[in-house]
């Protein structure tokens, strides 16, 4: 639990004090320049997988279930508040998976709106088979769906889905998102030791999405041994809380998967080591 937050003794949830922004950043991203956090989720960490490498550590609600976390007027105060005008993109990622918050399609049109700057998802994928998570994130200019194994059981080894989620369906959702979306679809894999046996089929279920490019990435940052709301920004190594070192892709494995993904997809391929 962070140092600042309390609980409400009556409701039994937690209480942030002093107030925690629910916009964080802008922070440099090795992708999209200088990108303006939103976290719709913010006072528990919130998500339907629970990833390895996650920086949020151990997520403390896993869930599959959509609902309100924090309003939308709550955020666009946080925003007025906060250096957005600073940032060359708005991030929908934080403390989960946002599209799990009901009002994400809500705050990425107030948003998109009020900035009049780009605006992109992070995504697990687990939600978007369903027709209504699509509808919510028709406005935003970028989705980018993490798809890090090629296997069921890959998945269960990486990310760690909660009961009821499965590769195909994932895949199936991203292909039905694709076909209604007109902005950018990217794929955005985690390459660790343990996946790095599923190239070969990852290609296939990349050619299947056939999505825009594909963000390679390795962990960069350490995995906390608990949840900080501090997590969701840009640390490197320097968080001032607990957490281990991840085993990561080194740069001549990373170029050798880059060209293999390029050659078999035909999409193109940006690695976190080739940021330049
Ligand atoms: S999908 Fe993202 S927020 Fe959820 S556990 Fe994985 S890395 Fe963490």
């Amino acid at each position: 639990m962070s140092m600042s937050m309390m609980e409400d003794k009556q409701e039994n949830r937690p209480v942030f004090e002093p107030h925690v922004s629910t916009v964080y950043g802008p922070v440099a991203s090795w992708r999209f320049g200088q990108s303006l956090g939103i976290d719709l989720i913010r006072d528990v960490s919130t998500c339907s997988f629970n990833c390895i490498y996650c920086q949020l550590g151990d997520i403390q609600d896993k869930t599959m279930e959509r609902r309100y976390f924090v309003s939308t007027e709550e955020v666009m105060a946080d925003l007025e508040r906060s250096n957005w005008q600073q940032a060359d993109i708005i991030t929908f990622s934080g403390s989960g998976e946002p599209t799990l918050a009901l009002n994400c399609g809500e705050a990425i049109r107030k948003i998109k709106a009020f900035t009049q700057k780009p605006v992109m998802v992070l995504t697990n994928g687990t939600l978007l088979h369903q027709p209504e998570v699509q509808d919510d994130l028709m406005a935003a200019d970028q989705v980018s769906i993490k798809l890090d194994a090629a296997t069921e059981t890959g998945l269960k080894q990486m990310n760690r889905p909660v009961a009821g989620v499965t590769l195909e369906k994932i895949v199936q959702g991203a292909i039905a998102f694709k076909s209604r979306y007109s902005g950018k679809v990217s794929i955005q894999t985690m390459f660790m030791p343990t996946n790095l046996k599923e190239v070969d089929a990852l290609a296939e279920l990349i050619r299947r999405i056939g999505p825009d490019e594909v963000q390679l990435n390795t962990p960069k940052r350490p995995y906390p041994l608990e949840w900080n709301v501090d997590s969701r920004g840009n640390h490197t190594g320097q968080a001032d809380y607990p957490t281990v070192a991840l085993r990561t892709v080194d740069p001549e494995t990373a170029d050798t998967i880059e060209g293999l993904l390029e050659r078999k997809t035909g999409v193109p391929i940006l690695s976190i080591y080739r940021k330049g």
